[in-house]
């Protein structure tokens, strides 16, 4: 390793990276990341030996929290006894971790396929449905983020598609259910869930049901606002999809795997897809992985004919055993119950507190670990502390929050003019308070912004 003499640990971490490592979404000149050490529980530590609370989850991932002692122990167990194997082999932790994925699923989806993150699993899933319902175009919601990839960027319905359009073809964009900005100028939210019906209804008429493969949705946003679905809304695009024979594809990269309290968020509304995606959450990402779970009918669309699509690390063995260590910790320590209970009574009581008491808080909003702050200029008129996509000088509001927040030794997420509250599942109420202490001062940042009706 290059050494320049009298460099501490840190300046070289922080040199070998601005010398040789290319950010994702980032300005390289612009960019300055934080060397981090190592990490436990709810806590990261920089190499000054500064302490972070991980109010974000790493990239909202970090379910079970920092090295969880039973999933590293599996993963070293198993790269002992076997590091990698070809997808074309059956093995232990692969095979379990399917059963026990397809074990918490909704009923009827029996089968998984592997991949190495969430945007490859949206890629496979839409691929299934194109394949099974032999139908070009899938509906995509706006204010939707479903990864990077070629086809999974072209579904995302946020600026990150922009650069990368025009996309796959085939992919028509929709809005869904978002009560306190409504594009449907609706006063309630069963108004909301009414019209939001309403409209997809539309979009499907006039795409022509016969051309429409699969809608697929976050079934709770995600990055682009913790959006909880209103009433009957999921249900209701479950049955439209039954009427014209479309599969309902719910991506659940972000909101599966105890983020809800559920094993997948879908379990709140009773609603069952016909594809489900997943990564993050599945096993903390300790080691990469994502995949499909695939109901019966869709997974017999390939008994005889076969599924063109494979991945090098399909079912790798070490994510499979981090899974099913992961799967296993979240029965154990009964964390779907205690994120429940942590957002029922922790984490939404002291947000809507802090709302109170902060001109700057619009809206708070979520469930579970998965919680939305979203901060304004005005409350009667909801303007927007910063504007839509805003960057530069425009963004600074929030980039003074975050920067507030992580002085004080949390580490926040943000995006737009939202800070999330996305802490691991395993995170304490003690842990959480902590957290909402310095949320509470950071806000006077955000509070300063603000302007008087
Ligand atoms: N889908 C959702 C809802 C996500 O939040 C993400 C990542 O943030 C993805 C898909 C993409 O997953 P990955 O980054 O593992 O490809």
């Amino acid at each position: 390793m290059a050494s320049t003499e009298g460099e501490s640990r840190e300046e070289r971490v922080r040199r070998l990276d601005r010398e040789h490592v290319f950010h994702s979404w980032s300005a390289q000149g612009h960019i300055d990341p934080l060397p981090v050490a190592r990490a436990s529980g709810s806590y990261f530590w920089d190499h000054s030996g500064r302490r972070y609370l991980d109010f974000s989850s790493q990239l909202v991932n970090v379910n079970i929290g920092h090295q969880h002692p039973a999933v590293v122990a599996a993963i070293q167990q198993q790269a002992a006894e076997l590091a990698t194997l070809a997808p074309g082999f059956a093995h232990e932790a692969r095979g379990e971790a399917a059963r026990m994925i397809a074990e918490v699923a909704p009923a009827g989806l029996n089968k998984v396929f592997f991949t190495g993150g969430g945007a490859e699993a949206n890629e496979n899933a839409v691929r299934m449905a194109r394949l099974h319902t032999g139908r070009p175009k899938v509906l995509a919601a706006y204010r939707s983020y479903h990864g990077s990839t070629a086809g999974a960027i072209a579904l995302t319905g946020d600026p990150r598609r922009w650069p990368s359009e025009p996309g796959a073809p085939g992919v028509v964009h929709y809005w869904g259910p978002y009560p306190y900005r409504s594009a449907f100028h609706s006063s309630s939210p069963e108004e909301e869930s009414a019209r939001a019906l309403a409209h997809l209804r539309q979009t499907i008429e006039v795409e022509g049901p016969h051309t429409v493969a699969a809608v697929l949705l976050e079934p709770v946003v995600g990055t682009n606002g913790i959006l909880v679905p209103p009433p009957g809304y999921l249900a209701g695009v479950r049955e439209l999809c039954d009427e014209f024979g479309i599969l309902l594809i719910a991506d659940e990269v972000m909101s599966g795997f105890g983020r809800c309290g559920e094993w997948f968020a879908v379990d709140a509304w009773n609603v069952a897809p016909d594809l489900i995606t997943f990564a993050k959450g599945v096993n903390s990402g300790y080691v990469p992985l994502g995949g499909v779970v695939i109901s019966d009918a869709v997974a017999d669309s390939f008994r005889d004919r076969p599924y063109p699509g494979g991945l090098t690390y399909s079912g790798h063995p070490l994510a499979c055993a981090s899974v099913v260590a992961s799967i296993t910790v979240f029965r154990d320590e009964e964390l779907l119950a205690r994120v429940r209970q942590l957002g029922a009574e922790v984490i939404g009581p002291g947000l809507r507190r802090l709302a109170e008491r902060h001109p700057s808080v619009g809206e708070v909003r979520g469930l579970g670990v998965f919680w939305a702050v979203e901060l304004v200029r005005n409350r009667a008129t909801r303007e927007p502390l910063v504007p839509f996509n805003a960057s530069g000088a425009a963004a600074e509001p929030m980039a003074r929050f975050a920067a507030a927040c992580r002085e004080a030794g949390l580490w926040p997420f943000t995006h737009f003019n939202r800070t999330h509250v996305v802490p691991p599942c395993t995170t304490s109420p003690e842990e959480i308070e902590e957290g909402l202490a310095i949320l509470d001062r950071a806000l006077a940042v955000a509070d300063s912004y603000t302007v008087a009706d």
